[in-house]
């Protein structure tokens, strides 16, 4: 469509008419137009509705964005009691920013609260992650860094070297400075053990490269790690793994870095995914869910003894923004009053069993923690993950009104992220749509 033959903006009210103006106007580098080919009206807990009125369930939350939904009443009041107040305030302090500290740190599991200071960085996660190896570098004066195969840290430089997608990496060469050691992903053993008869190998490798003075790994500054990997197609480590992990670069004196930016906050049933493991980490980064509403902040908990960095070592303009803290405090409350931490591992438990029951040879596994799930599709005669059918699924999904997202090795992981508020009738009517999608993509592919 010819983008210029049409007629103003506000009487634009097709989603095609959209898109083929944003197609027109805006960068290649748009993607999720390209999979979810809708323009929002407006949306409010788990539905979205598009110009043309037509009802979504929102399986993604704009990306694990959207922890109490969208638009959340109380969320958004408080926003608006923020606006007459004060809106940008840099690093000054405010009774509202004061508040938010505070609401943070209580999340910390006891051990944890009283040992750490937070630091609020620039308002993406990727910042954060920048901000977590700038913090490590500094208080340990090395360089080295380890992260894991499968995980996404962020699109900044120093969020990119940590991420292991090749594809991603090669946009941007001469990305240097990280090690990949391999995660614990058993669908697909990346060391091509037998499950139970591996002795979890994964880990002794990451022991290895941090004991052995041949590793060709200098000591690092820091190790980092997802502990549901998201990007990477909603992967949960073997319980021994991540214990090893962290016994290993705590004995090793190299901190360790829980990337929570996607899983925080209670999207696994808990406020941070490594809760769920025999492990603490030293720094802990958070964006995402933490703007309440979707608005954008991001922060680093660390030790206190990490906080050996001078005044101004990481700063950015954007780093008061009072509304996405108002937003972030008001969020954190709803979860707790609400119960939505039972909530997520309730729901994430209906749909994993209502998946459950579907046996199809293109189902290779479904997995994760709460509201943090993956289903990765294969090609049965091969057993090949099948980004093709998981883009199919995707398709039939958002034909039939569901919201759902990619990932994982070949974007073969059909993601589920739906808000922490799903109630169990909307978690049914998600499931019933995931798995018509299901079988009639396996019908066409055959298998
Ligand atoms: N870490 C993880 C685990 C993420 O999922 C993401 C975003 N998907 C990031 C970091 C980067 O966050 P942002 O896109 O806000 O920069």
């Amino acid at each position: 469509m010819d983008a210029s033959a049409l007629p103003p903006n506000e009487t634009l009210l097709t989603s095609a008419a959209l898109l083929a103006r944003q197609a027109e106007r805006e960068s290649n580098a748009r993607t999720y137009p390209r999979g979810l080919p809708l323009a929002i009206a407006h949306a409010r807990g788990c539905e979205v509705y598009s110009v043309e009125g037509r009802r979504y369930l929102d399986f993604f939350s704009g990306a694990g964005v959207l922890a109490v939904g969208h638009n959340h009443p109380k969320v958004v009041e408080a926003v608006r009691a923020q606006l007459d107040l004060v809106v940008h305030a840099l690093d000054l302090p405010t009774p509202t920013r004061d508040q938010f500290v505070s609401d943070v740190l209580e999340l910390l599991p006891r051990g944890l609260r009283d040992q750490m200071r937070l630091h609020i960085c620039a308002p993406t996660g990727s910042d954060a992650i920048e901000a977590a190896l700038k913090l490590c570098k500094r208080a340990t004066g090395r360089e080295p860094v380890v992260a894991f195969q499968g995980a996404y840290h962020g699109m900044t430089t120093g969020a990119l070297a940590a991420t292991s997608c090749s594809e991603l990496r090669s946009y941007l060469p001469g990305l240097l400075g990280v090690t990949f050691a391999p995660y614990s992903y058993c669908k697909r053993c990346p060391l091509k053990l037998e499950l139970g008869r591996c002795g979890t190998a994964c880990a002794a490798m990451f022991e290895t490269l941090l004991e052995d003075s041949h590793s060709g790994v200098s000591r690092p500054a820091a190790v980092l790690m997802e502990f549901v990997q998201g990007e990477g197609g909603g992967i949960v480590p073997r319980p021994e793994f991540a214990a090893r992990i962290g016994r290993a670069a705590q004995k090793h004196g190299v901190p360790l870095i829980a990337d929570e930016i996607q899983a925080g906050l209670g999207r696994t049933g808990r406020w941070f995914a490594f809760e769920h493991f025999d492990v603490q980490p030293d720094v802990i980064a958070l964006s995402k869910a933490l703007g309440g509403i979707g608005l954008p902040i991001a922060a680093i908990l660390y030790r206190k003894e990490l906080d050996v960095w001078e005044p101004g070592t990481h700063i950015g303009t954007f780093r008061g923004h009072q509304l996405a803290m108002a937003a972030g405090s008001a969020a954190i409350r709803v979860i707790r009053s609400e119960g939505y931490l039972d909530n997520a591992s309730e729901r994430g438990a209906q749909l994993k069993a209502a998946l459950a029951s579907l046996s199809l040879s293109c189902i290779g596994e479904v997995r994760g923690l709460g509201l943090m799930l993956g289903i990765e599709l294969i090609d049965p005669a091969t057993g090949a993950a099948s980004g093709e059918r998981a883009r199919a699924v995707r398709a039939e999904c958002f034909a039939r009104g569901l919201l759902c997202e990619l990932g994982g090795r070949a974007d073969a992981t059909v993601r589920l992220l739906p808000p922490l508020c799903l109630s169990a009738a909307e978690a049914t009517e998600g499931a019933e749509i995931l798995l018509q999608s299901l079988r009639s993509v396996h019908a066409r592919f055959g298998g």
